[in-house]
């Protein structure tokens, strides 16, 4: 019931207009923050929806998370239920087939809520996605449609120990022997390396270190419980603590061809190819930390007097937080043109990656200031200052760094004005 209305709220591109119309309509705090559209198509329904699950499921656990590191079973559980985790998988598998606009609705909604839960849920779309845009028929029903049917996790594996932005130079191996492919090598950094059902894998498939990159790598989709796979210890990271990062080890792990994702050889276009919808998820995310941020610094400033006053009412201080709303806001409405642009059929690296840049940037000024404007109090545990900035860090990191980002960007721009004598 609850994934018919959802579906019903928010497909169609008509809707999607005036959603986006919609979006300065403030009647109410929490739609505000992008949701409002949503709710007055289905205001009732979706009110409860969202209100309940990030206020009353997120927001109340995520300092208990952050402190024990636990991965967050029950959340993901909850979330499985109300179709959040499974949104973009085709309904021909079994997902509610959303578009990127509605994904990054939910994502920027659920870090609000915690960020670091919001990474745990949506490191599945980063395994999911390139089996959405690339793999065939079989693999996407014996891969995707079991995680519509049950609360399973997924990840993808990438980066390793000695490549992270140098995707080129990784060094995990498959050698294809008959009908199967054996896998060597080690992946460093993958979220949801522990609780994974399934990950996603590239490896080099030719041997020639002169071979092109787009013919030189072969992806696919493994069994989580395949012989040969070994899961590293849970990662103690900075921030978004309850997001379990580990290495993972694959020793002679022997894959069905079947299980290709792609064509053998395209791994790297395939991989690659999944930034283009992923990075504006991740945009999401930071953007809704950074309006958790405006909202946790804005409210203290009205509570918190110094020299007999507000300091909201000091203009050092509220000067602070025009610039977290600016900055907010902006990265809200680059991070949802970054998801139209897919949505309209004109996927490309642009403009997620300026959305990525922008939003993980700015999140990260917002949360030094949200932990300025507390003064001391922001530099404390017991505060919700210090949880936030430390969240905020791994935006310019993860799915390509702020550096990365500007590269692509910058290259973009100049092949087209190259090419056009304008962008
Ligand atoms: C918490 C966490 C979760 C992650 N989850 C996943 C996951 O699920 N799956 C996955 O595959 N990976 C994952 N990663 C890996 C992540 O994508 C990489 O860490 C990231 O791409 C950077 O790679 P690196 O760590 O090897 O840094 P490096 O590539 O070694 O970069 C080090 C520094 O050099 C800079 N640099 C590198 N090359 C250039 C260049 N050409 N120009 C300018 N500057 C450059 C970088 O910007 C960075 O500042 C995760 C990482 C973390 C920390």
């Amino acid at each position: 019931m609850i994934e018919t209305i959802f579906r019903n709220a928010v497909t169609g591109y008509l809707e999607k207009r005036l959603l986006l119309a919609l979006l300065d309509f403030s009647r109410h705090q929490r739609a505000a923050r992008g949701l409002i559209a949503i709710f007055l198509l289905n205001s009732a329904n979706f009110e409860i929806l969202f209100e309940k699950f990030t206020a009353d499921e997120i927001i109340p656990v995520a300092a208990k998370y952050d402190k024990s590191m636990e991965y967050p079973w029950d959340i993901v559980k909850k979330a499985h239920q109300l179709g959040y985790v499974t949104a973009a998988i085709p309904e021909e598998y079994g997902g509610l087939g959303l578009d990127m606009v509605s994904t990054v609705l939910i994502s920027e909604e659920i870090a609000y809520g915690c960020s670091g839960i919001g990474t745990a849920l949506l490191a599945n779309d980063l395994a999911m996605t390139p089996l959405i845009l690339c793999a065939n028929d079989d693999v996407k029903k014996r891969f995707l449609s079991r995680m519509c049917e049950e609360p399973l996790v997924a990840a993808y594996g990438v980066t390793e120990p000695g490549a992270g932005s140098d995707v080129a130079g990784i060094k995990t191996k498959c050698e294809k022997k008959g009908d199967e492919y054996i896998i060597n090598g080690s992946k460093m950094w993958i979220t949801n390396g522990g609780p994974a059902n399934w990950y996603f894998v590239l490896a080099r498939s030719d041997p020639d270190p002169k071979a092109p990159s787009g013919k030189a790598f072969t992806a696919f989709a493994v069994e989580g419980d395949t012989p040969g796979i070994t899961r590293g210890k849970k990662e103690i990271n900075m921030g978004q603590r309850c997001s379990d990062t580990r290495g993972i080890t694959f020793e002679d792990v022997r894959v069905s061809a079947k299980n290709v994702v792609g064509a053998p050889g395209e791994g790297f276009k395939v991989a690659m190819k999944t930034f283009d919808k992923t990075r504006p998820l991740v945009a999401a995310l930071a953007t809704g930390l950074s309006f958790r941020c405006l909202d946790t610094a804005t409210s203290y400033s009205l509570e918190r007097k110094a020299f007999g006053t507000h300091i909201a009412n000091f203009q050092g201080v509220s000067f602070i937080l025009a610039e977290m709303a600016i900055n907010a806001e902006l990265a809200r409405m680059m991070t949802y043109k970054s998801a139209l642009e897919v949505d309209i059929g004109r996927p490309g690296s642009y403009y997620a990656s300026i959305a990525k840049l922008f939003a993980s940037d700015s999140v990260n000024a917002a949360a030094t200031n949200c932990v300025q404007v507390f003064g001391g109090a922001g530099f404390n545990t017991e505060y919700p200052g210090e949880k936030l900035m430390r969240d905020a860090k791994i935006f310019q990191i993860y799915e390509g760094t702020s550096q990365i980002q500007r590269m692509v960007i910058a290259r973009q721009l100049l092949a087209r004005v190259k090419q056009n004598g304008y962008y």
